[in-house]
């Protein structure tokens, strides 16, 4: 008999990118609306887990380059672009390759649906892959499935859709914005035996 989770481990032995949706993944599924400024213009609150923070940087620690990928532009994408932007100015983000440094994370907005799969294979030439085979993925909802369909470890939060959570090969246990990255990050880990103590925190 075939053991499925070997086999969903030994995809996540293979795999040399990993790529995030950003709402219900990075973020929980929900915004907090009602709030406005001075203007009138209304204040989007979201909020994420440090511990997802800690398992992007495991991520790059062991040398996996990483995108976010968001239909969110403009205003809308603003939380993730700090975000992305404080990851990319870690101390091991500023040192040279050779020398522990940390590859850099990628961010695409305005990328919805199909255009998911474009943004995928601008961040696999930018990074010097050539195949969606060689990534992971982690989406929540329906506008993630045409990427997860091309990629080869298919992964989502606890609380995705139940029409995603069937098309995946990894479930986390925790949700979208409360760990359902880190989940994934040290599935990845346990699957090479690497030990999440030996390596830089940041
Ligand atoms: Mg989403």
């Amino acid at each position: 008999m075939t053991d499925v989770h070997e086999e969903v481990q030994l995809l996540a032995q293979k795999i040399k990118a990993v790529i995030f949706d950003v709402d219900g993944v990075v973020f929980p599924a929900e915004v907090t609306e009602g709030w406005y400024d001075a203007e009138g213009k209304p204040i989007r609150v979201k909020t994420r887990s440090y511990t997802d923070g800690q398992g992007v940087s495991l991520l790059r620690a062991i040398h996996l380059p990483v995108a976010f990928i968001t239909n969110e532009h403009g205003d809308h994408a603003r939380a993730i672009s700090g975000v992305v932007e404080k990851w990319n100015t870690l101390p091991s983000s500023t040192k040279a390759p050779g020398d522990g440094g940390w590859p850099s994370v990628h961010l695409y907005t305005g990328m919805g649906g199909e255009k998911k799969v474009v943004a995928a294979k601008q961040f696999l030439q930018k990074v010097g892959l050539r195949s969606l085979q060689d990534c992971a993925m982690m989406g929540d909802d329906l506008v993630d499935v045409p990427l997860l369909r091309l990629v080869s470890l298919r992964a989502a939060p606890a609380q995705a859709e139940d029409v995603v959570k069937n098309l995946c090969h990894f479930v986390a246990k925790r949700d979208g914005g409360k760990g359902a990255i880190r989940d994934l990050a040290n599935f990845i880990l346990d699957a090479r035996g690497i030990d999440p103590t030996t390596l830089p925190p940041n």
